[in-house]
Parts: structure tokens; sequence; C-alpha cells
């Protein structure tokens, strides 16, 4: 395995390092009560599951009908009226209410096909609607096999997707059409997925988010949010429609419970953290100012696990924006910056952003930053700022903490994202799309041409490295030397392949 450390500049190759912190896990067990729920949701869940218990089916029929007047399309609700029924020997009601639960957005299909209170209604002929209906609404993409998403340590998806996100899906839908949206959900990270990338991008991200998730969650959000999140996978010419600016790769947007990205890497993990977040501040009753969120939220744009599993919080360009803000003198006072407000805090994005995510990830080396989140969210009523919590985990008033952070920021020094001489490269020109970066143009006789890669051609991996960006391709290909041999992993069309292609001297980035 090649080694991915950043380069360092300067003479700090031993102090720069990565960023370490302990691993405390978190038990994953145990389905949670969602918050979101009404408790008589709730209520009626559990009066059913005892009378169901007690083999008391009619009963347990009427409170579900009595509940389904109110709530006519609350899938799970018609779910269970679908096994109550056939409990009761009514295989065509049973399916008259399987195909309301599919219609209200019902996704688990293996618990249509294997769930033993169902079995007597599947053998009869009228089940074969709720199979065709299925079908009809499956039609987008196939029926999703979860053993196919990797990496999840889930045991299962503990509610069906939520309402919310199947509305701003069906929005989604009527406002850029279905046609090019493969729709299915991803059960064990409670997702509902538009995706617009093929079946082999699409696992790879599932993947990654599954890894991402469970960091987050062993560390310091504790789980995700009970409520399903649609994640949208945009094609370029939607989310060019979508976002307002043509700078912006993604949004979360909490009160729709819907995710958009144009790009499935740093921009999809920086989201997903605010999705996931946002679940725990939901839990908490809080909500976190924006530069808590944000810190966060850049911190996990990169990351990998240590030797022992720990989460490795990784330096990345903000690194460098961070250390020119220092640099220059241009960062923001510690004492006005956790108490900027959300429209202050947007003003400077760029900088604000570097800036937040730099003092988390200092708090991170000095083993503080899980300490410092839960003192935050402990004293969140009498402090919602943040800086109490991190003047008592650091033990200092916070103007001390600023200049020891403004000392290591400058110790630290920045990754090596830019071409030097001697610096490897592959004579292309490139941009990200949303499952890797697109050749824009190959330099006649380069390596790259020599090597058999196209125009048109997206680069998916670089050795063990998911290339998922122009940034990821960036850094990636900005610490190699001439002569080293790549293994470069491409998407042409559908098909994809892997060849070697051995990096000249020089600057052959055209620009
Ligand atoms: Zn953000």
């Amino acid at each position: 395995m090649p080694d991915y450390a950043y380069k360092p500049m300067g003479t700090h190759e031993s102090a720069l390092g990565f960023v370490r912190w302990a691993m405390v896990v978190v038990s994953l067990g145990g389905a949670a009560q969602a918050a979101e729920q009404s408790q008589s949701r709730a209520e009626i869940e559990r009066t059913v599951a005892r009378l169901l218990a007690s083999d008391r089916a009619p009963e347990a029929a009427a409170v579900l009908e009595e509940f389904l007047k109110t709530n006519p399309a609350d899938p799970q609700i018609l779910f269970d009226a679908s096994r109550v029924s056939a409990r009761m020997g009514d295989p065509r009601r049973s399916a008259s209410y399987a195909i309301e639960a599919l219609r209200a957005g019902w996704m688990d299909d293996k618990a249509l096909d294997e769930h033993p209170d169902l079995a007597s209604a599947r053998g009869h002929e009228s089940w074969e609607q709720v199979v065709k209906i299925r079908l009809d609404l499956r039609a987008t993409g196939p029926a999703p096999d979860p053993a196919r998403v990797p990496g999840s340590t889930r045991e299962e998806c503990e509610l069906g997707p939520s309402a919310t996100a199947r509305t701003s899906l069906s929005a989604w839908l009527d406002r850029f059409g279905g046609g090019r949206y493969r729709i299915e959900p991803a059960a064990r990270l409670n997702l509902l997925v538009a995706s617009s990338i093929d079946r082999e991008g699409l696992d790879r991200t599932l993947a990654m988010l599954a890894k991402l998730a469970d960091a987050l969650t062993q560390t310091l959000l504790e789980r995700t949010p009970e409520q399903a999140v649609l994640l949208v996978i945009a094609t370029p010419t939607d989310a060019q429609a979508y976002f307002k600016d043509p700078q912006q790769a993604g949004l979360y947007e909490h009160r729709l419970r819907q995710l958009v990205v144009r790009d499935t890497g740093s921009t999809l993990r920086h989201e997903y953290t605010h999705a996931i977040h946002h679940g725990h501040m939901e839990r908490l009753g809080q909500r976190h100012p924006l530069w808590i969120q944000e810190a966060l939220a850049t911190l996990f744009e990169d990351w990998e696990r240590g030797p022992n599993n720990e989460v490795v919080l990784k330096p990345n360009l903000r690194t460098n924006e961070a250390y020119e803000l220092v640099r220059k003198r241009k960062d923001l006072p510690w004492t006005e910056f956790v108490a900027l407000d959300d429209a202050a805090f947007m003003t400077a994005a760029v900088d604000h952003y570097a800036q937040a995510r730099s003092m988390l990830l200092y708090a991170a080396e000095m083993g503080k930053l899980q300490e410092w989140y839960r003192a935050l969210t402990k004293g969140f009523g009498t402090d919602p700022t943040g800086r109490r919590a991190l003047e008592q985990v650091f033990s200092a008033p916070i103007g001390r903490i600023e200049e020891q952070w403004r000392a290591w920021v400058m110790d630290r020094g920045k990754i090596d994202a830019t071409l030097a001489d001697g610096d490897g490269v592959m004579g292309i020109s490139v941009s990200g799309v949303a499952d890797g970066v697109h050749i824009d143009s190959v330099q006649a006789g380069g390596p790259a041409q020599r090597a058999g890669l196209r125009e048109g051609d997206v680069i998916v991996q670089i050795d063990a490295t998911e290339i998922r960006s122009a940034g990821d391709f960036l850094v990636a290909s900005a610490r190699r030397n001439a002569g080293e041999s790549l293994a470069v992993r491409f998407r042409r069309g559908q098909i994809y392949g892997t060849i070697q292609v051995r990096l000249a001297s020089g600057h052959a980035s055209p620009s």
C-alpha cells in the first residue's frame, strides 16, 4: 500500500504526521424511538405488537384502522394492516393494504417477500397485483440488495423512509423528471437515494457513507437520524438548475430531510455529516451555532482509519487556507469567532470554514475534541457558543488557547497541493463530475495518452485512493514523483478499466 501521508512543507515532516484521537465505541445496537414520531404512533405500534403476540388480530386491526382514519398514508401502519389482514385470513384485504403501503412509500421489499405473517397472502392470486405494482414503483432502478452495501455495521434499518424524505423525492422528480435517476433505499444508512450515477459508482458511494456514519456515530454523534434522509446525486444539468450558486456543490436541508450533491467526494461527506449532526441536535433539542456545524462538517471531509482503527482526521486544502489566514493575520480572534451570528459567519464563508475546521482539528490533535463536544452539549443552556466548553476542556482562557492554536497552525504548515518541478504529471486536464474526474483534454504524447486514456474518460481511483472530485485528484497527483507508476481506474461510458500510467516530469496540466 502506498503511503498517502501528505507531504509537509518545510522541515516539519515528523511534526505534521496525522492528527489522531482515540475512538470511543458507542454501542450501535438497540433501535431508538424516533424523536419525530408522534407519541400516539409509537403507542399504536406497541399496542398492535402486544395484541398480535396474544393472537388478538381483530382487535389489532381495529386499532390500526382507527389510526389510519387520521393518517391514511402511513406506510408502516399500512404494512401492519396488511400483516394483520393476512393473519385474519383475508388475503385480498392484505394485498390491498400492501399496495397502499407501497404507494405511501413502503420500501422494505424483504418484509413483503419474507414476513411470516404474510405467508398466506403471498400464496393468493391477489398478491400478483402487489408484485406488479411494486415493480412499477421500482421501475427506475432494480430492487436493492442490502448485501451490496458493504462496510456497514448496522444490523438493519430501524424504520422505513420518512414521509418527509418521500415527499421531497416526489418534489424532486416532479421538477426534474425521473428518467435519469435510480431510486432505491439504502436501508442500513436510513437513506432514500435518487442517483444519477451507475451501479458501481453508487455502491462505492454508499460504502463510503457507511464508513463515515460509523466514524461519526462512534465518536461524537451517537447514531444516525431515525428519520430517513433523501440523498440526491444530481445530474450536472439538474445540479446547475438547483444550486443558485454555480460554485455550490452540495446542500443539506433538514426541514426537507434532503441532501443534494453534485459530487460524491468531500462535498457529500461534508453534507452527510450535517445530516447526522442535525439528527443529534434534534434529539438534544439544541441548535449549535454555524461555526460548530461547519467545523464538524468540514472536519469529516477528509479522514481515515488509523492502524488501530481509530478515526484520524486529516489536514486538507482548508488547512492551507487556515495557514494563510494566520500567516497574514486575517484570522478572527476566537472571542469574536465563536460569537458570530449566521449571517456574519456566511459573509466570509471560505475563510470562516477554514478557521472553524482548523480550530477543531487543533482540539482533536490535543485529544480534546470529544470532551469539548460533550461539554458543549451539556452546558449548552448556559453557553451555546462553545466558548466555555473550550475553556473548560483546555483549562485556559480562550485567548490563551487561540495563541497556542496560532503557533500550532504556523508550525504545521501546509499540505502539498501544488505542482512543482519534478512532480509527476499525467498530462491531462480534468474537471469534477459526480463519480470522479472527467478528462477534459489529453496532452498529445503525454503519459495519459501513451497509457491509453482518452478525453471523456472519468478517473475514479488512483492506486488505493478513490478520486471523487477535482480536489481529490489535485491532492493525489501533487504528491507523486516523475517516474512513478500509478494504477488508474477509469470509466469509459459504462465500461470500467484499470491501466498503469507512468508519470512524466513537468507541468503537464494544461491551463
Ligand atoms: Zn456546511
